[in-house]
């Protein structure tokens, strides 16, 4: 059994109840970990407030990503509410105009899902680390699309590379403040950011033809990931993606 009693975690991306966040969240929760969950803007707010509400002493926090001003303010807002965080958890991605081929890419639909996907993760760790005074594990969530080509992920694919490869640097540079820093690489899953990505239920399709376990990951088996790599049970773990797709990416025909 997994004890996050005393822990607090901070989980940011959650839109609705369908959202990894918000499984990644129960999880941390049922452990006895004190949530703190943060959502993108006042239209997200009601539901992240009614689901919050679920979880005993969950507090809301807005922030949008993009904006220096917001995470400043929302580090400054945990810092004086709880004091310390020691778990973290980025569930953020967004590409504008995700439809274009890569090679129609726009540099500013480039530098917003870049900056979304892969930047935002970078800020969000500087914010937490010196709150993470006895250490901490930090997470956030990825695609296989980043190294193998899937068709309509267009620049998401590069931009979750760009975040792989942030994961292995953060896990270097603070290793030494006891913080681990991972990524899970979740199979795909019917979410509102699934909803942009044409022909989804092709992707759905072929792993449940083709992948070992022949179905798709659920929501509650990604938390439960989440859980194990946020504990001390994964003391040894970081600068590490690990696979949650019911094994698709090991399958070649
Ligand atoms: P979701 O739509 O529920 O979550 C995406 C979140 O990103 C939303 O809460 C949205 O508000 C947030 N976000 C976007 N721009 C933001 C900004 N500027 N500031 C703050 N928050 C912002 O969808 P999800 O599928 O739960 O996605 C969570 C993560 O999981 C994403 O990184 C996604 O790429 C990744 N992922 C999803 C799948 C899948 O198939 N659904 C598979 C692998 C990885």
């Amino acid at each position: 059994m997994i004890d996050l009693k005393g822990k607090v975690a901070v989980v940011f991306g959650l839109a609705n109840k369908r959202s990894i966040a918000w499984a990644i969240a129960q999880r941390l929760s049922e452990a006895g970990a004190t949530l703190a969950i943060c959502y993108q803007n006042e239209r997200l707010q009601r539901d992240a407030d009614e689901l919050a509400a679920e979880l005993p002493s969950a507090k809301t926090f807005r922030c949008d990503v993009s904006l220096d001003s917001d995470i400043d303010a929302v580090f400054s807002q945990l810092a004086a509410t709880y004091g310390k965080l020691d778990i973290l958890v980025h569930s953020i991605g967004f590409a504008p105009n995700i439809k274009n081929a890569v090679l129609d890419t726009a540099r500013d639909d480039f530098r917003v899902a870049f900056d979304i996907s892969a930047y935002s993760l970078i800020a969000l760790a500087r914010g937490a680390a010196p709150l993470m005074t006895e250490g901490g594990s930090i997470l956030t969530l990825t695609y296989y699309g980043s190294d193998k080509v899937f068709p309509n992920y267009n620049i998401m694919g590069p931009a979750k590379a760009a975040l792989e490869s942030t994961v292995r640097y953060l896990a270097a540079e603070l290793g030494s403040k006891k913080i681990r820093v991972n990524a899970i690489s979740a199979g795909p899953i019917k979410t509102l950011a699934a909803r942009g990505i044409g022909d989804f239920t092709k992707i759905l399709t072929a792993v449940e033809e083709r992948g070992p376990l022949h179905r798709n990951v659920e929501t509650v088996e990604v938390g439960n990931t989440a859980l194990f790599l946020a504990s001390d049970l994964a003391s040894g773990i970081t600068g590490e993606i690990t696979f949650v797709d019911c094994g698709y990416n090991i399958t070649g025909l």
